[in-house]
C-alpha cells in the first residue's frame, strides 16, 4: 500500500470485499482468474467465476450455503468459465437452494451455451446445470436499476468493452461502497459506479498499451486505472487483472502517478 499524502481511507470495521482471484485470461501461480466476494447481510455474493474461483472460495474456507447471489460481469472465460464447476457442485450430489446468477442482459442466451455444452441429459438434476442451478437475472446496464440482495443493494453501468460488460456498484446497509470496474476501456459508466466508493477495484491490464487495445477492445493501463480512481473520487484504488504477474509493482508506482490516495495489489486472500 502507498499513498501517505493521499486522502484518509474511511475507516471501515467491517471488512466488505475479498479477493479470490485476480489474473486475467487465465490462473497462474499466483492463484485464480478474476473473482471476488462482497460481504452481504448473511454471507456473501460472488463477483465473477474465472477459473479457479470456485478451489480458491472453499481453500479459503468458505461454505456453499453461504453464497446469497453471483454476479458475472461479463461472459469472457477468465471472469466466467469456472460457472460450471460452480452449477456441478450445486446441483450434485443433491441441489442447493437457488440463488440469483445476474448476467448482462443480451448475455442471457449466450450463457445458455454452457449448458448446451455441458448439461448432462442422464441426471435429471444436470440436464441444464446452470439453469437450474440459479434464478437467471438479466442485468440492465443502465447505472439506474437497484436490485436488493441480502441487507446489499447494487447496479450496473455500462463499461466499454468488446462484449456487454458491467462495472458494479455496491453499497452495504452499514452506507459501505465498493466498486469494481469489470474490463473496460476508459469511460464514464466506470467513474459513475466508482463515485466516492471506498474501495475501488479496478481492471489495470497493461503498463502501456496501443490505442486498439485501449479504446477498440476495450482495457486500462495502470496510469488510467488511478486516473479513474481519482475523477471517481475512492478512497481506495485496488488494481487487478494484470497482464502478467510480474508487472505488480511497476503497475502500482504507475497508478501512483495518477491517483493519491492508497493502492493495493489485488492477491488472493486480501480483504479489504
Ligand atoms: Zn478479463
Amino acid at each position: 500500500m502507498i499513498g501517505p499524502s493521499g486522502p484518509e481511507p474511511k475507516q471501515s470495521t467491517t471488512p466488505v470485499c475479498e479477493i479470490l482471484g485476480s489474473c486475467a485470461t487465465a490462473p497462474t501461480a499466483a492463484g485464480a482468474a478474476s473473482s471476488y466476494l462482497v460481504r452481504s447481510g448473511s454471507g456473501h455474493v460472488l463477483v465473477d467465476a474465472g477459473p479457479g474461483s470456485l478451489l480458491a472460495y472453499l481453500q479459503a474456507g468458505h461454505r456453499l450455503d453461504e453464497l446469497r447471489g453471483i454476479v458475472v460481469t461479463h461472459l469472457h472465460a477468465d471472469h466466467c468459465l469456472d460457472l460450471m464447476a460452480w452449477a456441478y457442485r450445486w446441483t450434485f450430489p443433491r441441489a442447493l437452494a437457488s440463488i440469483p446468477l445476474f448476467v448482462p442482459g443480451e448475455e442471457v442466451g449466450r450463457l445458455g451455451l454452457f449448458d448446451s455444452l455441458f448439461g448432462i441429459p442422464t441426471l435429471p438434476g444436470m440436464e441444464r446445470p446452470i439453469f437450474q442451478a440459479w434464478e437467471i437475472q438479466p442485468l440492465e446496464l443502465d447505472g439506474k436499476t437497484w436490485i436488493e440482495l441480502d441487507g446489499l443493494r447494487f447496479r450496473a453501468y455500462a463499461a466499454h468493452h468488446s462484449v456487454p460488460s458491467a462495472a458494479l456498484r455496491f453499497e452495504t446497509d452499514r452506507g459501505q461502497v465498493v466498486a469494481f470496474s469489470s474490463d473496460t476501456g476508459y469511460c464514464q459508466g466506470v467513474v459513475d459506479a466508482a463515485r466516492d466508493a471506498d474501495v475501488f477495484v479496478c481492471e489495470a491490464t497493461y503498463l502501456d498499451a496501443d490505442e486498439e487495445s485501449l479504446v477498440g477492445h476495450g482495457h486500462l493501463t495502470a496510469r488510467l486505472a488511478g486516473g479513474l480512481a481519482t475523477e471517481a473520487r475512492a478512497r481506495q484504488l485496488v488494481i487487478t487483472h494484470l497482464s502478467d504477474p510480474a508487472i505488480g509493482a511497476q503497475a502500482v508506482t504507475d497508478a501512483a502517478e495518477t491517483f493519491r490516495g492508497p493502492i493495493h495489489l489485488a492477491v488472493p486472500g486480501m480483504v479489504l
